[in-house]
């Protein structure tokens, strides 16, 4: 068994929100070479500070949307 860790390896239900804890659907990436967890509510809410750092982000809150089953909190 070889693990191999991959900037592109799929987010899973054991990768947590770094703010609230909830399941993270971002993967930010920074300049400085760390990485930082969010869920869909926090990556809205500070996109566009880590935009300013991020050298990669990874956005899979779109498997949300195609989950009948939703946290009823997605405003728009
Ligand atoms: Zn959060």
């Amino acid at each position: 068994m070889t693990t191999v860790l991959t900037p592109a390896s799929p987010l899973t239900a054991a990768d947590r929100c770094d703010r609230c804890g909830a399941q993270a659907y971002l993967r930010v990436v920074l300049a400085s070479g760390g990485e930082l967890l969010f869920c869909a509510h926090h990556g809205r809410k500070f996109e566009p500070e880590l935009k300013k750092i991020a050298t990669e982000i990874h956005d899979e809150s779109g498997r949300l949307t195609a989950t009948p089953a939703t946290a009823g909190e997605d405003e728009r």
